[in-house]
């Protein structure tokens, strides 16, 4: 069934209000649209558990660093919400930016220590830019639970740092990430990938796996793991490695020995296209 598309904020609150007001559970996915299988996960793991859910789609100008990037960024309103509907999507919020950033706006959310590495550090003001998109739309749609992906690692810390401090009454969620059959995570921007692109960028997943082996086989250095996956990714030719980083799951400060329990995060530059991905390492004894 087709959802309905609500691109005004307060019909969006209301409509999130009525439903709560009747007994109903609403669940919450927050994407920037050009939906694929990954989404789709989020969204078949709130249907799960949740009575309704809200799919928001909103290419959100803040956190782009790069204004290329926010333009070239896809855009697939009709079909997304096809595929929303497909899922059971209740309803898709798709505002305006000049609906979400009104004239004289001028608020920031900013999240300190998780936000500052990696990412943080690679696409300055980029986390300001989601922590304070993604209290607006926690604000407005008010669900009982939001639901991001593992792709997203320090993404997922930086909402939740922000939820906990500033007291938002959502329980978040995380899904693990969803990949293609040779490993690359599913994401908006594969499709910018050229032939060539595409068969490099699967370097990062085959990096991050074979990090975890290591791990697993003994290998707990750092500095040793972040090797692996570096010469594998540059292996695969013409790719920049902006970071591979070895991190607490949680804090994301930088660790010297994955025993303790680790996720590796990375960063790479594919045919003019930027790619995360990540893996996480479980302790070993
Ligand atoms: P995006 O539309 O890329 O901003 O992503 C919206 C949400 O979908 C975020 O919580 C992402 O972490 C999540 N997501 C993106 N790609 C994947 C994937 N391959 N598997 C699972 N979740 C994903």
């Amino acid at each position: 069934m087709r959802p309905e598309v609500i691109t005004d904020p307060n019909l969006m609150r209301t409509w999130s209000r009525d439903r709560r007001a009747t007994g109903a559970t609403v669940g919450f996915v927050p994407t920037m649209g050009a939906l694929h299988e990954g989404h789709g996960d989020l969204v078949r793991a709130s249907r799960s558990v949740d009575d309704v859910t809200v799919l928001s789609i909103f290419v959100n100008p803040t956190q782009f660093n790069d204004a290329s990037d926010y333009e070239t960024y896809p855009r697939t309103l009709d079909a997304d919400v096809a595929f929303a509907g497909d899922l059971g999507v209740a309803a898709v919020f798709a505002p305006s930016p000049g609906g979400m950033y009104r004239p004289g706006h001028d608020t920031v959310v900013r999240v300190g220590a998780v936000a500052e590495p990696m990412e943080g550090k690679h696409r300055p003001g980029h986390f300001d830019g989601v922590a304070t998109i993604v209290t607006k739309l926690l604000l407005i749609v008010e669900p009982d639970r939001a639901w991001f992906g593992a792709k997203d690692w320090q993404q997922v810390a930086v909402v939740r740092r922000a939820v906990a401090d500033l007291d938002i009454a959502v329980g978040v969620r995380t899904v693990p990430t969803r990949r293609e059959s040779d490993g690359l995570a599913m994401s908006s921007r594969n499709i910018r990938l050229d032939p060539t692109a595409r068969s490099a960028a699967t370097g990062l997943w085959r990096g991050l796996s074979a990090a975890r082996a290591a791990h697993e086989s003994g290998v707990h250095a750092a500095a040793d793991l972040r090797d692996i996956v570096t010469r594998i990714v540059v292996a695969g030719g013409s790719i920049e490695v902006e970071y591979v980083e070895v991190v607490h799951p949680e804090t994301l400060e930088s660790l010297g020995d994955s025993r303790t329990g680790a996720v590796i995060c990375a960063a790479i530059r594919c045919g003019g296209v930027r790619l995360i991905d990540n893996v996480e390492l479980s302790p070993r004894p």
